[in-house]
């Protein structure tokens, strides 16, 4: 017995043998969209809304490992300037003080909130955390800080000088949402 998908497959290579191909295409269109094909086969520059999909991928080139290391292992990763020793959260490939070179380093999931502003709306993705808040947190062994979100446990605002950790996601994708800060208790 063969599956519907076989026989849809087999009547579609039949198809593709005793048509040109753009009429296989056209009727695939046409139904779709719900359109009659006597429509794209009379009107030469007759133009039909359509649907487009396309799988692409993008690199993190030089900050790779910050994220892989944040999907794999739910661990923040720095970069430590070799030459005079500054700690940079996000990493840097090069640093910005002395143009030293950089080695990687693990860094703290406790710290400091440098800045921070309350946000009462947001997209779907954020939308039961209404209202959470952005801020610059520095990991208490870095120097710099990174934005990102924070949990406010229930208050409004969150001062500078607060101490916050780094929660994670249970099922990371390797981007920037996979983790966000909360405030200390
Ligand atoms: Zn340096």
């Amino acid at each position: 017995m063969k599956t519907s998908t076989e026989k849809a497959r087999e009547t579609l290579r039949k198809e593709l043998k005793s048509k040109p191909l753009e009429s296989v295409i056209d009727g695939i269109i046409a139904e779709k969209l719900n359109l009659n094909t006597s429509v794209l086969e009379r009107e030469k520059y007759f133009e039909i809304p359509d649907k487009m999909v396309m799988f692409y991928k993008y690199s993190y080139g030089e900050q790779s490992r910050f994220f892989s290391e944040l999907m794999n292992h739910a661990k923040l990763q720095g970069s430590r300037c070799m030459k005079c020793g500054i700690v940079y959260f996000p990493p840097r490939s090069r640093c910005s003080e002395c143009y030293g070179e950089i080695e990687w380093k693990e860094v703290s999931n406790e710290g400091t909130v440098l800045s921070s502003t309350t946000s009462w709306y947001a997209t779907s993705e954020f939308f039961d955390s209404v209202p959470y808040a952005v801020g610059y947190v520095k990991p208490v062994d870095a120097d710099t800080g990174m934005l990102q979100r924070i949990d406010l446990k229930g208050r409004e605002i969150v001062e500078p000088g607060t101490r916050v950790i780094a929660r994670f996601k249970e099922r990371r994708k390797g981007v920037v949402s996979d983790f966000w800060y909360e405030i200390m208790e």
